[in-house]
């Protein structure tokens, strides 16, 4: 398995001492809320870093925990409790939030393990067009001049319903590239998953092209819905 950074620290609990080996919301032995460990967003949910899960599951922990978590419960309870459980609460919706999403757990899991992924990280602006697909470059060369006939058409209160028709329809074959993604990297997950080294490894490298892919057509996609105005 590849290496998950995991910054989950042994640690005892402040009311009974009792020593867990990973840092929970709660004590396991005497149940005192314990302050935001500082771990990673599977372990708030007691979850193995995996990328298939049972997303009705996290989000049946999710309220449960957030009921535990909840300030009303602790208005007898010591300041540093009553600052944990907002602490904790807030945590736990990042963690939530972050793995309820297939795309977001992808990208979460993907940097816990390393990998440097997301816009930021490929120096590049998304106009650029040399940041197209190899597959696309032609057809994203064609829409790019298409939608700044579009805007100047429209600029100038024109309509030209057969620039519109071929928008469309480029509009609808992008969405369709973009569910071929994800259905990629529904494959890919698996393999992560395995927790075999060489098929993770290979898996994270084609997870980081599948999801530079994706972020590019979904701009591509955005554009022209924005200057369809639909
Ligand atoms: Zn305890």
């Amino acid at each position: 398995m590849l290496k998950v950074v995991n910054s989950a620290i042994p640690v005892a609990c402040w009311s009974c001492s009792v020593k867990q080996d990973e840092a929970k919301l709660f004590c396991p032995s005497c149940s005192k809320i314990q302050p935001p460990p500082g771990a990673d967003y599977y372990a708030v949910f007691g979850l193995e870093p995996k990328l298939n899960l049972d997303v009705a599951e996290l989000e049946t922990e999710f309220h449960r925990l957030s009921r535990k978590l909840h300030p009303d419960r602790f208005a007898r309870a010591s300041e540093h409790e009553k600052d944990w459980s907002l602490a904790d609460t807030a945590l736990l919706n990042d963690a939530y939030r972050a793995l309820k999403d297939p795309i977001k757990r992808t990208e979460y899991l993907l940097q816990l393990s390393g990998a440097q992924i997301g816009e930021q990280n490929s120096g590049k602006d998304r106009r650029d067009p040399s940041r197209a697909p190899a597959d696309l470059l032609e057809e994203v060369f064609d829409l790019n001049m298409q939608l700044e006939e579009m805007r100047m058409a429209r600029a100038s209160g024109e309509s030209d319903p057969n620039l519109e028709k071929s928008l469309s329809e480029a509009k609808a074959k992008f969405e369709g590239l973009l569910n071929e993604v994800d259905t990629d990297l529904r494959t890919q997950w698996t393999a992560w998953d395995s927790g075999e080294e060489s098929a993770q490894a290979a898996a994270q490298k084609s997870m980081i092209a599948l999801l530079d892919r994706r972020r590019y057509l979904r701009n591509l996609v955005r554009d022209v819905t924005e200057v369809l105005g639909d």
